[in-house]
């Protein structure tokens, strides 16, 4: 089973403060400085089941990496290294093995805990490790036959406003605004512009998009974006196998004459949008591109594709 976002989230376990504890026990307090001024880092992975039935974490070195430099930056104290943070997430999966047989969301967060109160307080950092189900984020048929998406009236960050390199929970107000804003008015995903009006990224993944002359795009990191490991990921699949991908600003209606347009991202995965702001998508079906990419990108996390076996954790 996987969840929506409608739905209650249920586990065994937690890990918290170096701790398993059980699923109910891992609570805060109510004067959590992070709940109310968002100063805390945070991190989503996928394991999958491979293709000898194991699980395994993708990319987990890169994505523990990411959330002690998203601590780092927002001057975090991280009281975990890499391996203990690493060790945790493993364990976390080993000790509820069956429950998640068929793949996994971890979900590392790191934020101020209780004590003091006021902008210039500094706590001690909790730092716990959840894990669910969750199936595609966009939904199943967003995967097989594109998603509706619209440019938002929402402007992404600007560079010297919030720390773009960060996953920092309170920048998540921006993107959860766009996404009900573009959710309410019937579309699946909010696609926000940078101050100079090219195109950022998504609520919470990054664009590519495919010319007429197959030529693939995609906003480059010193844009005001998150630095994608799944677009990491999709640059390096689509390189070696021998196609260009320019890392160039672009218009939002480069995306209205795109032939191809797709979302990346941990949940998202590889998600077509066949409409952009009601103009179809070329001829509103996910492209060649868009689905060489699922169906390599699907075969990389699930240990088909032995060149890559660097990137996946065994559970
Ligand atoms: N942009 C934003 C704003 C995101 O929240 C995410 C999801 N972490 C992404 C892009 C995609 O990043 P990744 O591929 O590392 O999941």
């Amino acid at each position: 089973m996987s969840s929506t976002s409608s739905e209650v989230l249920v586990a065994d376990k937690v890990w918290m403060d170096g701790k398993f504890l059980r699923w109910e026990d891992a609570n805060v307090h109510l004067m959590t400085h992070a709940l109310h001024y968002g100063l805390g880092a945070f991190e989503g992975i996928r394991a999958y089941k491979t293709k000898d039935g194991r699980l395994a974490i993708f990319r987990l070195k890169e994505h523990i990496y990411r959330f002690l430099d998203s601590a780092h930056i927002c001057l975090l104290k991280m009281p975990y290294s890499a391996d203990e943070l690493s060790h945790a997430c493993i364990e976390l999966l080993r000790q509820q093995r069956d429950r998640f047989a068929n793949g996994a969301y971890l979900r590392p967060i790191a934020f101020m805990g209780h004590g003091a109160m006021g902008l210039g307080a500094i706590n001690p950092t909790r730092v716990a490790i959840a894990a669910w189900d969750w199936g595609a984020y966009l939904g199943e048929r967003g995967i097989r036959e594109g998603i509706r998406a619209k440019v938002s009236s929402f402007t992404r960050h600007h560079v010297n406003v919030s720390m773009v390199r960060g996953k920092i929970t309170g920048q998540y107000v921006n993107s959860i605004l766009a996404k009900r804003e573009a959710v309410m008015a019937g579309y699946d995903e909010a696609i926000l512009l940078d101050i100079s009006g090219f195109v950022a990224e998504a609520s919470g993944e990054n664009v590519f998009i495919v010319n007429r002359s197959g030529v693939i795009r995609t906003p480059p990191v010193s844009s005001p974006i998150l630095a994608g490991i799944t677009r990491d990921t999709v640059i390096r699949l689509l390189r070696d196998s021998g196609r260009a991908v320019q890392e160039v600003t672009f218009t939002r209606d480069a995306m209205y004459i795109a032939a191809e347009v797709f979302l990346t991202g941990t949940a998202a995965e590889i998600t077509p949008v066949r409409e952009v702001d009601n103009r179809q998508v070329w001829d509103g079906k996910p492209g060649d591109i868009t689905r060489w990419v699922q169906e390599q990108y699907s075969r990389v996390v699930r240990g088909h594709e032995p060149r890559y076996s660097e990137w996946l954790t065994y559970v």
